[in-house]
């Protein structure tokens, strides 16, 4: 492992509760924060940063802790029954998870770790417990944010439990930093989360550019390895299938399409990746039927999830990708996308707005009227010509963003946390303070 850069600290905990990096992102609760944990961990570990990531045990064969790259180690706490749990009975396992934590530091000499780094509320749950207990700075990325989410669902969704905008809240005014992806995620975290506009960093994700770029031929030569036929046009979509990535959208827009534009109908390929995640898992086959409904059944390829090592043919042998989700806080798939030379059409929501450019990278699209979808799907591919100039930008667009200049900025980040450290007056914690009666009796 390289030497660690002064001011940068020597041992990072880092905290992924519900998700562990070790697991393939597309389906259940694995996607982009699990790309997101492996990519800066593994980087960090690169500038000379030793990482233990903490993540809860969902299987009893787990070993205790796993090697995930030199200098990352994923350590499996053990908190609740190994299965069976959803992401939202697991605030009832935020003591154990938190007595673990503790339990794994207390094996170590004095002031073994520098600094904890949580991803997503239930961590930063924990991770505030461990922080303060450590006398180290907390930093927290929020990775989506329930008011956010609730302002946005998709008709008949689930909103997100007052608990967890409570847990939000509170680790907000807790974290001696916050990351947010982009400007409009920080702004939000300060009007509606009340953020100190100085404790909030814009730093945003990257894409791994060694395995998403264009190819020459990629087109033909990613159909020819997929086995798509050469000759036709492929949308696809690429997400966990839950309503908020509104994959319904695209399927309605697909019929839409094929209605208005029957020529299209010989040609068209709806590719969609990914397996049920979140209020999806509730009617894993809805979109199977929707499909069936609209009379789009045998256009729409249902291939599910699909491991980052294949993804990139996926992209490259797209026309086009479509991201309609009701919000996203960045959009990963729309960066690899463009990174492999594809362009995007989204909606203009959240981190989208960063992650495509529109008119130049690919198309942002207003609302979800499946219409208005249905008219951006063939104003691109009825213009190659200009699919194929934002090909270009969408590659360059997207050099703009690597997880190197993510993981820098963190460094960063993490120097200034640390000296002098910054020193807040601690905010009433009620879930924090709880955590702590329940670790100190395990
Ligand atoms: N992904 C994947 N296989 C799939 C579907 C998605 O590896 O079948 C990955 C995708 O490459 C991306 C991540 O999951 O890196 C999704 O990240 P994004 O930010 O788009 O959405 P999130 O999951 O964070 O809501």
């Amino acid at each position: 492992m390289a030497q660690a850069r002064d001011g940068a600290p020597r041992r990072v905990a880092m905290v992924s509760v519900h998700t562990s990096p070790l697991e393939e992102p597309g389906t259940g609760d694995a996607g982009g924060m699990n790309v997101y944990v492996v990519q800066t961990a593994t980087r960090l570990a690169r500038s000379g940063v030793e990482v233990d990531v903490f993540t809860r045990a969902t299987d009893r064969g787990l070993p205790p802790e796993v090697e995930l790259a030199p200098g990352v180690t994923v350590k499996h706490v053990v908190a609740g029954p190994y299965a069976g749990l959803t992401k939202d009975d697991l605030p009832g396992q935020l003591c154990a998870f938190s007595a673990g934590l503790l339990r794994e530091e207390a094996r170590h000499e004095a002031g073994y770790y520098d600094l904890v780094h949580t991803h997503y509320w239930l961590s930063g749950q924990a991770g505030a417990l461990a922080a303060e207990r450590w006398n180290v700075p907390l930093v927290h990325s929020m990775h989506t944010l329930a008011k956010v989410k609730n302002a946005a669902l998709a008709a008949g969704d689930r909103p997100e439990p007052a608990l967890r905008v409570h847990g939000e809240e509170s680790v907000v005014h807790t974290a001696d930093a916050l990351i947010a992806n982009t400007r409009a995620e920080a702004r939000d975290l300060v009007r509606l989360y009340a953020a100190e506009p100085a404790h909030v960093d814009v730093i945003p994700p990257g894409v791994d550019l060694q395995r998403f770029h264009p190819e020459p031929d990629g087109r033909n030569a990613a159909r020819r390895a997929l086995g798509l036929p050469a000759a036709c046009d492929v949308v696809l979509f690429v997400g966990r299938l839950q309503p908020l990535k509104a994959p319904d959208v695209l399927l309605r827009a697909a019929a839409d399409l094929v209605e208005r534009h029957p020529h299209r109908r010989e040609r068209l390929v709806v590719a969609v990746l990914g397996g049920p995640s979140g209020t999806g898992l509730d009617r894993p086959d809805d979109l199977q039927k929707l499909a069936g409904e609209l009379g789009i059944g045998d256009l729409v390829r249902f291939v599910g999830p699909v491991g980052q090592a294949s993804l990139a043919d996926w992209y490259r042998a797209a026309d086009l990708v479509a991201v309609p989700s009701h919000n996203e806080s960045f959009g990963l798939v729309a960066l690899e996308a463009q990174a492999c030379g594809t362009p995007v059409v989204a909606a203009r929501v959240g981190g989208l707005r960063t992650a495509v450019q529109d008119g130049l990278t690919g198309l942002l699209v207003d609302g979800h009227q499946p219409r208005d979808w249905a008219r951006a799907l063939e104003a691109m591919l009825a213009t190659p010509r200009a699919r194929d100039r934002m090909a270009s930008a969408a590659v360059a667009h997207a050099q703009g963003f690597s997880w190197d200049a993510t993981v820098a900025a963190t460094l960063d980040l993490y120097g200034r946390v640390q000296r002098p450290r910054l020193l807040r007056p601690r905010a009433v914690r009620p879930l924090a303070a709880a955590l702590t009666a329940g670790a100190s009796g395990a």
